[in-house]
Formats: C-alpha cells, sequence, structure tokens
C-alpha cells in the first residue's frame, strides 16, 4: 500500500486548523460535513454517502477482490466552550470550540483518504465515517439507525481518541472495557409557588432538592478498579427564579450517573428514580424524570484490538494499558453491538491542555503517525 506523503500531511493539518476555526456544536454539524464531503469526493472515493443519522458523512473505497469491510470513524461535532487559547486557527465563533480534538481526528482520516484515493485496499471495503453528535452521545445511534448505514455495515470498527497526559508515540489499548455507560438524567419538581413573606402557602421543592443531591451523589462509590464503581455528579441545580418576593414552586436538577456497565448504569437509573419518586411523594410535588447523554460502555473485541497491537507495533508507538477502562464514557460504544469493534487512545502530549478545557488544540503532529496507523490496519485486514 502507498504510504502518506508529505504533502497529505501538510494539507491535513491545514484542513484541521481549517475546520477548527469554524467549530458546529452537536447536531448542527451541516457547515463542517459539507466541508467534509469536499474534502472526500477530492480523493475520488468508489461512494459518498451524506446526511447520515443527520449530518453524518461516509467515503466508500473499494478493493477488486471482495472481502470484509472496515469502518474508520471520526467525529464532526465541537463543544459549547468559550475557547481561552490563542493558536492562530483560533474559534472564529464565540462560545464554541474544538476542545476534544474532534478537529484532528477529521484531519487524520482525510489523509487516510488521500492515500487511498490514490490506491484501492486489495480486497474489501474501507469505509471512513464523519459522526454527528458525539459529544451528546446522540451521533453514533443515529448513524446507525439510518436505514443506509445498511450500505456501510462493518465486519471490523475502529476509532481512536487523542490523549492529553500521554506523550506522542504512546498508546493506550486493551480488550474488554475502555469507557464506562453514562447517562444524564433531567429531573423536574413542581409544587406551588407562594408570596416570599408567606412560604408555608405553596409548596417548595426547596427540601427535596438540598435532600436529593446527597442521596443520588451517595448512589457512586468505588475505585474505576471494582467491578462496582459508579459516580453519581449533580452537573446543575435550579431552584424558583431569581427573585426575592416568590416561594419557589418549581425546580430542576441535572445528574449524570456513570458505571461500568450497561445492566450496572440499569440499577443505578432504577435506584435514582426510586429516590426521587419517594422524595417527591413525601414532600407532595409531582416529579418527572427524563434522560439524555446516554453513552453505552465501550468494549474492545479481541479481534480488532490484535489489528490494532500489530499496526501500532509497527509504527514504533509504545503501549500502555495501565489506565483503562476510563472514566469518561465514549459513543463509539454502540458500534461494538454491530460488530467487533475497537478504540485506541494516542498520546497528545504529556504538557498537554486537558480535553474540554478552555485552552486544549489538538496537536498536530498526532496526524501523520495516527493516519500510518490505520493505513497499518487496512494493509492488515485488507491486502
Ligand atoms: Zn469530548
Ligand atoms: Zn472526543
Amino acid at each position: 500500500m502507498q504510504e502518506l506523503s508529505e504533502r497529505d500531511i501538510a494539507e491535513s493539518i491545514d484542513w484541521r486548523r481549517r475546520l477548527h476555526r469554524y467549530p458546529e456544536l452537536s447536531g448542527e454539524e451541516a457547515a463542517t460535513a459539507c466541508e467534509v464531503a469536499d474534502r472526500l469526493v477530492a480523493s475520488g472515493p468508489d461512494r459518498l454517502l451524506t446526511g447520515l443519522g443527520g449530518t453524518g458523512v461516509a467515503a466508500v473505497y473499494v478493493g477488486a477482490a471482495s472481502g470484509p469491510t472496515v469502518l474508520i470513524r471520526a467525529e464532526l461535532d465541537a463543544l459549547p466552550i468559550e475557547e481561552l487559547g490563542s493558536p492562530p486557527h483560533v474559534s472564529t465563533v464565540p462560545g464554541k470550540a474544538h476542545l476534544c480534538g474532534h478537529d484532528g481526528h477529521m484531519a487524520t482520516l482525510a489523509a487516510v483518504a488521500q492515500v487511498l484515493g490514490r490506491e484501492r485496499p486489495r480486497h474489501g471495503r474501507v469505509v471512513l465515517l464523519f459522526q454527528p453528535a458525539e459529544e451528546t452521545g446522540a451521533g453514533a445511534s443515529a448513524v446507525i439507525a439510518d436505514p443506509r448505514f445498511a450500505e456501510i455495515r462493518p465486519d471490523l470498527a475502529f476509532a481512536y481518541h487523542n490523549l492529553p497526559g500521554f506523550a506522542v508515540g504512546t498508546a493506550v489499548l486493551g480488550e474488554g472495557l475502555v469507557n464506562c455507560a453514562s447517562a444524564g438524567m433531567r429531573i423536574t419538581f413542581l409544587g406551588r409557588t407562594a408570596h416570599a413573606s408567606s412560604p408555608e402557602d405553596g409548596i417548595s421543592p426547596m427540601g427535596a432538592l438540598s435532600s436529593l443531591m446527597p442521596m443520588l451523589t451517595g448512589l457512586g462509590g468505588g475505585a474505576i478498579t471494582d467491578p462496582d464503581f459508579a459516580r453519581v455528579t449533580v452537573t446543575h441545580a435550579r431552584l424558583g427564579e431569581p427573585s426575592f418576593g416568590i416561594a419557589p414552586g418549581a425546580a430542576e436538577l441535572y445528574v449524570t450517573l456513570r458505571a461500568l456497565s450497561n445492566d450496572r448504569l440499569r440499577g443505578i437509573r432504577w435506584i435514582a428514580e426510586e429516590f426521587v419518586r419517594v422524595t417527591a411523594e413525601e414532600q407532595g410535588l409531582s416529579a418527572d424524570i427524563s434522560y439524555r447523554d446516554e453513552f453505552d460502555a465501550c468494549e474492545n473485541a479481541a479481534v480488532p484490538v490484535g489489528v490494532l497491537r500489530r499496526a501500532l507495533a509497527t509504527e514504533g508507538f509504545v503501549l500502555d494499558a495501565s489506565p483503562l477502562p476510563f472514566r469518561f464514557s465514549e459513543d463509539f460504544g454502540r458500534f461494538g453491538a454491530i460488530a467487533p469493534s475497537a478504540m485506541v487512545f494516542l498520546g497528545a502530549g504529556t504538557d498537554h491542555a486537558g480535553l474540554h478545557n478552555p485552552d486544549y488544540d489538538f496537536p498536530d503532529d498526532l496526524i501523520a503517525p495516527a493516519a500510518r496507523m490505520f493505513l497499518r490496519v487496512i494493509e492488515d485486514v485488507l491486502e
């Protein structure tokens, strides 16, 4: 298989910086998707699908002989955070920025596309998938639920995430669980407002809110190495309105529940819901619960992990499985339900700002080694 050229690398770096200037949020990645489609068309794929699960884009490169389909995934979305770093390619959109490095993941796949455009794999097909809405956990399932996903259904699926705190050239990879299952629980309480001078005439959710917060966070516990590990984090709370004349009649609470398996998460969800129901009943309130940002646990299958291991060794990466599993969630986990899948984490630099930090910027020197790793994966499975 052909190699990446210096020009491929330079163009991908330029393109990454361009994407960085124009971030779009989860589910709203229309302009980014256009930019991606243009870039992929230039590589001359055999097929290009757009509008997958919303704004998703996929390019398909077909080998001469039949064989398996290898899917490699990148993400289109940025974050609703103001960028405080000052790279020359700083975000031009107030309050939005590529602070998870999805611009870099896209640029990596664009470099792979350049090579595939010049030379197809011998067997099978490569699908380069740019999925929407990873940050909200909605994108992967939307892409998989799209009827046209049948056209790109993989036999093996791969993805990578950059990992600040680890040197460029190191990789974190392991079989089994790599990311937690999590769910965002939104609880609303409704009582009755009253004049602030006679709060006894109303029904305030204050007591429910203040007792429920420690009850819910108390459901968490254990170290990440314990099978019973769980974390419950209150991420937002609102009681009444910002006024001095009204005793509050409504409240809202956002809580993120996290566990090592989908089953364990279901258990915690059930207990949390019971806490809410009982507390509301005691206080004479009505309560409503809804969920968003739902992530399955992300599990790496043995076969794709073996493929990645060989690719990383060929490219001279240093392997480290010690930090697994990570506490954070990844919606790549959804692909594990349809094909053997694996996600690898590639060091982004030891002194690098963390993911979602306001001064984070994807390290451009990771694009070439990451793209070479995926080219070795394609060779391994399809040559
Ligand atoms: Zn992120
Ligand atoms: Zn990310």
